[in-house]
């Protein structure tokens, strides 16, 4: 016998179907489910010599502090991790390492471990580690979490560990998906493919019960300058996919009227309420 979990579930089953994707979900928006609630880690910071490594030609040469953030999306079906943050090792010098390739010097305050504890949440009870991309500043803990399934877009895992050792052990359950994913099979949080900073980059929507619908970049966009210029930075694998996955977050802006949260920003930053408290 079969049971349908939601409505959307039915309609699924009775188009034949095994799941609906974001798109052809677009209709049934309001039916969607939501998440209880995001909490928001502080997982570094860094301070770059030179801003025009993200913005090609503009403030060369003038120094730029970004954010790092984590977050915590709490369902009823389980807790979802995105992104890790640097290292919490480094939280052990004071005075910062030396990043991406020496262009920054990064910090971390707090350790990711220990906000975790403060709200207490145990690594074991994550479910799901999802990740926006595998730089050092997204995927520095990984390695806190082998009871969790980690979740890749395929293209990022062949990308970063294609024949290489992983920064987490052989055994751990790993899910690789090739577009959008939706984590709970309820439309509350979304997956969303964004690639062009690096091959399989992801950004994540969450429905919130007071906040509504949420952007988590990932570094589809670094920081807010970059948002309203459109700028991409040299770094990236792929500038026109950059271009149209920033195309797709506008988009999805309009069509939700949600909050856009780009992980970097130094000044947004400032105005997120983070974890012990949390955003509903
Ligand atoms: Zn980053």
């Amino acid at each position: 016998m079969t049971t349908f979990r939601t409505i959307r579930d039915a309609i699924a089953a009775a188009l034949g179907v095994a799941t609906l994707g974001a798109t052809m979900l677009a209709g049934l928006a309001a039916t969607a489910a939501e998440a209880e609630r995001v909490y928001v880690f502080d997982c570094g910071q860094s301070l770059a010599r030179d801003q025009s490594r993200w913005s090609p030609g503009v403030n060369v040469g003038v120094p730029i502090q970004m954010a790092a953030n984590c977050y915590l999306v709490r369902h009823a079906r389980g807790l979802l991790l995105w992104d890790t943050g640097y290292p919490d090792a480094i939280a052990a010098s004071p005075d910062g390492i030396a990043a991406a390739g020496g262009a920054s010097v990064a910090k971390r305050l707090k350790t990711l471990a220990g906000q975790l504890a403060e709200i207490g949440v145990a690594p074991a009870d994550v479910t799901f580690v999802a990740i926006s991309h595998t730089h050092g500043d997204h995927v520095g803990n990984l390695a806190l979490f082998p009871a969790s399934t980690l979740v890749f877009q395929q293209a990022e895992y062949d990308w970063a560990y294609g024949g290489k050792p992983t920064p987490f052990p052989a055994e751990q359950k790993v899910m690789k998906l090739a577009g959008d994913h939706d984590v709970f099979g309820d439309g509350a949080v979304t997956i969303l493919s964004t690639p062009g900073h690096t091959p399989g980059h992801q950004s994540l929507m969450v429905r919130l019960p007071k906040t509504g619908v949420v952007l988590m970049t990932g570094d589809a966009v670094h920081f807010r300058d970059n948002w309203d210029n459109a700028r991409v930075p040299a770094m990236n694998v792929d500038r026109e996919q950059t271009l149209a996955s920033m195309r797709r977050l506008r988009d999805l802006m309009a069509q939700h009227n949600a909050q856009l949260w780009i992980n970097h920003d130094w000044l947004q930053r400032q105005q997120i309420p983070y974890a012990p408290a949390s955003v509903q």
